[in-house]
């Protein structure tokens, strides 16, 4: 008989043709099997051997299996790994089955769709975005998308019509898996959008559906199901096609993978994009803004520094303010006044801060019980910081802020309290992390479970008594009642009082020095007690059940709690770090002006040793200081004080205070950063193109509320060629829209400092350094004026770059720079040390006085020139047509 149509693994195959990518794990007693490419797959990812089923058989099936026991551990390291695991059960009895055990698949665990604590990051969410496009008007195609943490209940939904802010959308909500419709496979003609989409996709874990579940009257129809609404008017996405198909593609999904109701979502919030201070994936990752370029973590970042939140919830809503900066005056200055009150009344807002330590992730916990996996001491969880938030709204009543007020308070606070209530009177302190064998339930709570009680525990009084009785009848003192799992309960009496037992009692176990016996009054006693432990197990689950359902029904005020904690928690996190490192309250102008007095980089300020933060002012405006030039020598300080001036500024609309002396911020709706190449090689890209493609996003998608930062630009490049092109995108820049965009703009090419001349809104900065004793000493002071000295060689040295090799460079710079290079001197290539790359060398001309001396880049032309064959006429057109290409270059004199 040939493996594949033994009955286990014919059902094995028909289960797993439902589940094609997922690795099926199927349960057989106490382990969950894996066959065939999944066994393969499964015994690679997680480090298990790889064995097979029938090895006699010709074709044997590979096989691997886990234990049910520890299956949590193996199920996330696949999910970590971005595969999905499908749970298959024996749904009946094995005992009872009559032939095959029925088995079923109760869930599937994908990376986008995890209840469980365990797997998750606390501090953050764990979203699955969908997407789905739809015609719109005038056959423009609308991408709707939609993402959804089922942890928490989050569940938002936008559209827009331009398919690149979507992919930016996507990379900010930094999903850990993407839906999509199974036609974007092999995206055709005219979805080139599409394809840029896959692209910055594949990395992640996409699952592909068919076309019909991202269908809008299907999708708008699940969502009323689940909302248990007549329309989605209420949540603002009625109109939304493209939205509501893209939301409605992920309650399929949901009901697809986790196979029962989801009573813990019941709404959508849909959003606007731009609505918020869009700061793309690229200059989020620039900035450092919550994760640090070298290690990837949170140390070192904007995140890093500022979050101090108590609450789980807190944290993962201040990264989320930090992504989503307002744009509404309104709400920045809404939380600006919270923060500012708390600030003021610090003691108050340390006490309450101190109670908000003790509540657990309502949201999470909330979201657990409404799915069924929450144990009794979730509700114990639940309880302690249900009771905790009368507390914290009374500390919080002598706050004003609108902010810190609770929504329907006396309605609210009775829900909470009679939940409280309810798990105080019920669920014991000590319950044990199962649900299924009893010891959850209070006594006192329910009669006929504590009659059950009674008869175990008196089944302990009645034992004592049945020993002494014993005792007496048979004279044999050393007789002892006992229990054990296999026999039940026994009489143990030794050996050499065996004969000295009666007769109706029934030997049952022989030991080298007792025997044991049972008798039939201690069977009858035995089985009145173990039913009443049995039937007790299962009261106490009905119970647990009924109280969970009772919670389940006010999910919503727990979900409320959850967010004003969340934001209560963020509040008060930001005036406690604006306490801590002193920074101010920023005003906001409307006047387009960023004006930072005495600023410092909020990271860097607490991350140097030895040297002291110098802080700096700076100016921008859409007058006289719009585009800054910012010159000044490697290791001056202009790439922190690009970044602090981006930081600041959304730090103020997300709003918190700012470290600085004094700050006057507008309103950014987004801010761009194009940064070195050289600074992120770690990377590994290309570094031109990847630079120009990021100049590119720049120029076309700025505005004239936009901030731009571009931290050297050209490098990548040679160094006419690099100065043209920042040359012409400092112009653009100034140009942009007839108005111009705020930019800060290092660089290296001091000739840029003569844009000043010819732009009214360019002003040159340079970052002063001291020479002293032929070394420089950093100031970190941005003063006005451009530079025209680079002191490389200076930098060169502290980087330690051996003495010879200074003292060279520093013969070959003198002879460029007073124009008497001999044959020596070979400028056009040779390898200079790259000051930021440290230990990597790179080819790069020496940097020429381009405008200063045109001498030598006509020196070759005229040298081969043959006078002696041109007219007068020639020799005229010639040197005209000289004049005219200085002239281009923009050279004068
Ligand atoms: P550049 O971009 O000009 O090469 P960076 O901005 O990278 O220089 O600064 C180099 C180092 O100088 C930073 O890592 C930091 O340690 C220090 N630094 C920069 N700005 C300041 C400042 N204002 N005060 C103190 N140290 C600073
Ligand atoms: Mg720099």
């Amino acid at each position: 008989m040939s493996n594949k149509t033994t009955p286990v693994i014919q059902q094995y195959l028909s289960i797993k043709e439902q589940y094609k990518d997922a690795i099926l794990f199927y349960r057989m007693g106490d382990f969950y099997e894996m066959f065939f490419e999944d066994a393969k797959l499964a015994s690679k990812l997680l480090e298990i051997t790889l064995t097979s089923r029938n090895k006699k058989d010709d074709v044997p099936i590979p096989m691997c299996g886990v234990p049910v026991r520890a299956v949590q551990g193996y199920i996330a390291r696949l999910i970590q790994q971005g595969y999905k695991a499908a749970i298959c059960e024996q749904t009946e009895d094995a005992a009872a089955a009559k032939g095959i055990v029925k088995r079923e698949v109760v869930r599937v665990i994908t990376p986008g769709m995890i209840i469980e604590n365990e797997f998750l990051d606390e501090k953050s969410n764990n979203y699955i975005f969908s997407i789905a496009t739809q015609k719109g008007r005038g056959d423009v195609s609308v991408m709707g998308f939609s993402y959804l943490d089922i942890s928490t209940g989050t569940f938002r939904v936008s559209e827009s019509e331009d398919s690149d802010a979507v992919i930016d959308e996507m990379l900010r909500v930094s999903p850990k898996e993407i839906l999509l419709p199974e036609s974007l496979k092999n995206p055709s003609y005219s979805q080139a959008a599409m394809k840029d989409l896959l692209a910055s996709v594949s990395e992640k874990a996409v699952t592909f559906l068919e076309d019909r579940f991202f269908d809008h009257t299907r999708g708008r129809e699940r969502l009323l199901d689940q909302f248990k609404t007549l329309s989605l008017e209420g949540f603002g996405c009625e109109h939304l096609k493209a939205a509501v198909s893209a939301a409605g593609a992920l309650i399929y999904y949901v009901g697809e993978t986790q196979k029962q109701k989801i009573e813990h979502l019941t709404g959508i919030e849909t959003y606007v994009l731009g609505d918020y201070l869009l700061i793309d994936d690229l200059s989020c990752r620039n900035l450092e803004l919550v994760k640090n370029l070298r290690t990837g973590t949170k140390q070192g970042t904007l995140l890093g520094t500022i979050d101090r939140t108590v609450t789980a919830m807190g944290g993962r809503l201040l990264f989320r303010w930090l992504r989503y900066p307002l744009m509404n005056v309104k709400k920045i200055l809404a939380r600006l006044d919270a923060v500012e009150e708390a600030k003021e009344n610090l003691q108050a807002a340390r006490t309450i801060r101190e109670n908000l330590k003790t509540v657990y992730d309502l949201e999470r916990i909330g979201s657990k019980i409404a799915m069924g996996y929450a144990n009794a001491r979730d509700l114990i969880a639940l309880k302690r910081s249900l009771n905790m938030l009368p507390k914290i709204a009374s500390l919080l009543s002598q706050f004003k802020s609108g902010l810190f007020k609770w929504n329907k308070e006396t309605e609210f606070f009775e829900k909470i309290g009679f939940l409280a209530d309810l798990i105080e009177k019920a669920i014991r302190e000590d319950a044990p992390p199962t649900i299924h064998e009893g010891g959850i339930i209070k006594t006192g709570y329910n009669s006929e479970l504590d009659e059950l009680i009674t008869i175990s525990k008196d089944g302990k009084g009645w034992l004592a008594q049945l020993e002494v009785r014993e005792k007496k009848a048979t004279g044999i003192n050393t007789l002892r009642v006992r229990y054990n799992k296999v026999f039940g309960y026994y009489i143990e009496i030794p050996r050499s009082r065996a004969n000295d037992v009666p007769p109706h009692y029934v030997r049952k176990q022989t030991l080298v020095n007792a025997e044991r016996y049972i008798t039939d009054e201690l069977k009858t006693f035995e089985s009145k007690v173990l039913n009443a432990e049995d039937r007790r197990g299962a009261l106490e689950y009905e119970l647990f059940d009924e109280i969970r359902k009772e919670i389940v029904k006010n999910n919503p005020e727990i979900q409320a709690a959850a967010r004003f904690v969340a934001r209560l928690d963020c509040l008060l996190n930001l005036s406690e770090i604006a306490e801590q490192n002193n920074y101010v309250r920023p005003e906001i102008n409307t006047q387009g002006h960023i004006f930072i007095e005495h600023g410092r980089h909020p990271v860097i300020e607490k991350m140097i040793t030895g040297e002291r933060f110098v802080p700096n002012t700076v100016r921008l405006d859409d007058s006289e200081n719009q585009i800054l030039i910012i010159t000044g020598p490697n290791m001056a300080g202009k790439s922190t004080i690009l970044r602090q001036v981006a930081i600041l500024s959304l730090m103020a609309q997300m709003g918190s205070f700012v470290p600085a002396g004094k700050a006057s911020v507008s309103v950014m709706d987004r801010i761009f950063t194009r940064v070195g190449a050289l600074d992120n090689l770690s990377q590994g890209q290309s570094t031109f193109m990847v630079e120009m493609q990021e100049t590119a996003n720049i120029l076309n998608n700025a505005t004239s509320k936009s901030l731009v930062i571009i931290d050297e630009i050209g490098r990548g490049t040679s160094t006419y060629d690099g100065l043209s092109i920042a040359w012409a995108v400092a112009e653009y820049l100034h140009d942009l829209r007839a108005k111009g965009v705020k930019t800060l703009f290092a660089t290296h090419y001091h000739e840029l400092t003569e844009l000043a001349m010819t732009k009214s809104r360019v002003k040159n900065y340079n970052i002063a350094v001291k020479e002293w004793n032929d070394e420089i000493i950093f100031l970190r002071k941005l003063v006005e004026g451009g530079t025209n000295r680079s002191y490389g060689i200076q930098v060169a040295r502290l980087a330690g770059i051996p003495d010879k090799v200074i003292q060279r460079a520093k013969k070959i710079l003198f002879d460029i720079e007073t124009g008497e290079h001999g044959d020596d001197v070979s400028y056009t290539a040779p390898m200079v040390p790259s000051p930021e790359g440290k230990d990597q060398c790179r080819e790069r001309p020496v940097q020429l006085e381009l405008f200063g001396s045109p001498g030598h880049f006509l020196t070759d032309e005229l040298q081969n020139l043959d006078i002696s064959t041109m007219t007068p006429l020639d020799a005229l057109n010639y040197l005209n047509e000289l004049q005219e290409r200085t002239k281009k270059l923009g050279i004068e004199n």
